[in-house]
């Protein structure tokens, strides 16, 4: 165990980016010239190309010492600090000298990411997994399900004409029951709306232009066609990345299990309920008990046919769908390097389904990037603390997962934890294939989908949901040889909506498009198959990525999608 003076230390952490922007080491004329830009290169591995980017973006001025004079620096060798001086600024000729950005040193070194984080987020040096802690939030996440009685809870509780903690830092993101001609879930919407008028809060996505008006979904029009306006989000898990309110190092709470994939991001995000929620809206604080920390190392690479999907599902199988109840799922290993931010929110997302508090990944360039993109993209905030991977950390579980020996890989029903290998399922016949969901409804999704579709037209009814309004257009105007991949999938076969949502990946009113209303056998790229999930209480749902998903919608029946590789 190192020693624990370093929690004494109150120094302030600066992300190199943050550093970069805020605290005066603007653009270096060279990379290697700034001590910052030269820790991000070495520590992100990245190619360059990102690092490049991101120095094009600030000023072109350092006030960072020259490289050969990093001795003088008072903090000592870069990543340790030296306690005796580095409480106070010091002058370096005409200029002032901050700690190295990076890394936090207020924090103990020996705890995992999920620690860090909360410790961070407690105002203390440390914390340890089992202990009670109040922390901040970052972000308050609520939804059309859980948002009115979110609500009711605050003004129940602070009072009717009660403020919100923080009108920034409450998002709300309509999305589950939208298109349903359901008065109810329309109503929701409505409600949602009235709020946010009252309370002046800046960020919500609403289905419909007129801050005035009332949302009514039109069942006349059919279910295909769009129909929300121009501020409209689309899934919240998707849309929060989206729209820039993902930061390394925050803590993000939300309303639904699912806001575990904002972990991919390198904060700690988790699913609260509306009492919790309440409390925060009111308070911009929670109770916490700091959970244990299960690692596993991703090494090596995807092959074929294999995503990361996939990893997850081998995972939960692995452990069972209960077998990280009220832990971190934390990932680590060379293998992450090779994965998308969207591979990333994918195995994020589906932490909670082996029944984790949360999931997350450490910080590299690609977060940086994705992050940095939207925040500018979108006007939100850009400033943000990553936190470090540390050696010493104390996890209570341990696996490596090599990827390139990983297979196409399904959950069947009832329940995530169920994995068989595809090819070991081919006589499982299907009635439907779905593709859609936070988990499954991502560009990148779509595109793999596509991949295999091409050319070929599905037996089975297959329905396709786009999470998000900007993955509508994304897949609109992607070209393949000239055609639209929209109309790849239609031409498929695929029955595409428009109205990007949850659609039936909750079941929903029976009016929902996609839900299973008979006891049918599904096939589907969303991340939850508990009986009754997508509709009927007698359907039945397996879990596999979109690859296997395409594969088994073109045989009629559960298939390695490696059989029906893309020419
Ligand atoms: S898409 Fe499904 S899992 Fe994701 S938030 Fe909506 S209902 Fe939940």
């Amino acid at each position: 165990m190192r020693a624990r003076g370093r929690r004494q230390i109150a120094g302030r952490a600066r992300s190199p980016l943050r550093a970069a922007n805020r605290c005066g080491h603007t653009r270096p004329r060279r990379a290697e010239d700034c001590a910052p830009y030269r820790r991000l290169g070495v520590h992100l591995g990245d190619s360059g190309v990102n690092l490049r980017r991101r120095i094009r973006q600030v000023p072109a001025r350092c006030n960072s010492p020259p490289t050969g004079q990093r001795e003088e620096r008072p903090w000592g060798r870069a990543g340790r600090r030296n306690p005796r001086r580095a409480r106070t600024t010091k002058r370096h000729g005409d200029r002032e000298l901050h700690p190295p950005a990076f890394v936090d040193y207020s924090l103990a070194r020996d705890m995992t990411l999920t620690e860090k984080l909360l410790a961070r987020a407690a105002g203390k040096a440390e914390v340890r997994a089992g202990e009670n802690v109040w922390v901040k939030a970052d972000v308050l996440m609520t939804h059309d399900v859980c948002g009115p009685g979110t609500i009711g809870v605050f003004q129940r509780e602070f009072g009717a004409q009660a403020k919100v903690w923080d009108k920034d830092r409450v998002v709300i993101i309509p999305d589950h029951y939208i298109f349903t001609a359901d008065s109810k879930s329309n109503r929701n919407v409505d409600i949602l709306r009235e709020f946010v008028r009252q309370q002046g809060i800046t960020y919500f996505y609403d289905v419909i232009d007129d801050p005035n008006g009332m949302w009514r979904f039109d069942l006349a029009q059919g279910a295909l066609k769009r129909q929300y306006g121009s501020q409209y989000a689309g899934v919240c898990h998707t849309a929060l990345p989206q729209k820039g309110h993902t930061r390394p190092g925050e803590v993000l709470f939300g309303t639904d299990s699912h806001t575990c994939m904002a972990g991919a991001f390198n904060e700690f995000a988790t699913g609260i309920g509306n009492t919790d929620a309440g409390f925060v809206m009111g308070t911009g604080r929670l109770l916490l008990k700091v959970p244990e920390t299960m690692l596993f190392r991703l090494e090596g690479k995807l092959q074929p046919g294999v995503m990361a999907k996939d990893i997850i599902l081998h995972i939960i199988g692995e452990i069972g769908f209960d077998g990280a109840t009220y832990r971190a799922l934390q990932f680590e290993g060379s293998g992450i390097a090779t994965l998308s931010v969207d591979d990333r929110m994918t195995v994020a997302n589906m932490a909670i389904e082996a029944g984790g508090k949360n999931g997350i990944f450490p910080f590299d360039a690609r977060t940086a990037e994705y992050v940095e993109a939207r925040t500018r993209l979108n006007g939100t905030r850009q400033s943000y603390e990553p936190v470090e991977l540390d050696p010493d950390q104390k996890v209570v579980y341990e696996l490596t997962v090599d990827l390139a020996r990983l297979e196409p890989t399904v959950a069947c029903h009832p329940d995530p934890g169920q994995r068989k290998l595809a090819k070991e399922l081919g006589d499982v016949q299907l009635d439907r294939a779905y593709i859609g969901s936070c988990t499954g409804g991502k560009t990148s999704d779509f595109v793999e989908f596509a991949r295999w579709l091409r050319g070929r037209r599905v037996s089975i009814d297959t329905f396709g949901v786009p999470a998000t309004p900007e993955i509508v257009h994304e897949l609109q105007t992607t070209r393949w040889g000239g055609e639209r991949l929209w109309d790849l999938l239609v031409a498929a076969g695929v029955q595409m909506t428009e109205n990007a949502g949850c659609a039936a990946c909750l079941g929903g009113p029976v009016d929902t498009f996609g839900r299973m209303n008979a006891p049918l056998k599904c096939i589907s790229a969303t991340n939850r198959n508990f009986p009754g999930r997508m509709g009927h209480k007698d359907s039945q749902v397996f879990l596999a990525s979109p690859a296997t998903v395409a594969a088994s919608a073109l045989a009629g029946r559960i298939v390695d999608p490696r059989e029906y590789l893309p020419s």
